[in-house]
């Protein structure tokens, strides 16, 4: 994924839709984050992200675990959502390296807690909803 893509969609099917074609298109060692407030369907696109990788299993937000890994895909998935790290510290007792610069695909939601940890040359990727064009609108920024 070079340069700044924008997608729009009008629907969370269109989002999912969106997840499961860079799911598709993820290869190894690729670290995403996944930016956007609550509500604004981060989740929705990382079930279709890891459908598109070929895991079958639902996939849920891991807001109370931090870390959940998906290893029945086409790629192991590393699903972080780090809200609650209060302390960088919190992730080398996970153990983060290894999950940032192995083999698999990592997605992390709420990446500004760990800014610092983040890989230079991970995709961004941001959700964002505009109230003036409809309530399941969303803008999808990825670079
Ligand atoms: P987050 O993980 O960012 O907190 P969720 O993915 O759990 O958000 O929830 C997103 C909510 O927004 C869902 O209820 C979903 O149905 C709804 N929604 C409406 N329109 C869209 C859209 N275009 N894309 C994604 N989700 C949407
Ligand atoms: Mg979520």
């Amino acid at each position: 994924m070079e340069g700044r893509n924008v997608f729009e969609t009008f629907s969370p099917k269109e989002t999912h839709e969106l997840g499961r074609r860079l799911g598709g298109e993820a290869y190894p060692g690729q670290v995403i984050c996944l930016d956007g407030d609550l509500g604004v369907g981060k989740t929705v696109f990382t079930q279709g992200f890891a459908q598109g990788l070929g895991i079958e299993g639902p996939v849920n937000s891991p807001t109370f675990t931090i870390l959940q890994v998906y290893e029945d895909g086409r790629l192991p998935l590393y699903h972080f959502d780090v809200y609650r790290i209060g302390d960088p510290e919190e992730m080398d007792e996970i153990g983060y390296e290894e999950y940032f610069y192995g083999e698999g695909v990592c997605l992390i939601e709420w990446p500004s807690r760990i800014e610092g940890l983040v890989p230079q040359e991970a995709v961004r990727i941001t959700i964002e909803k505009r109230p003036e064009k409809g309530f399941d609108y969303r803008r999808i920024t990825v670079q």
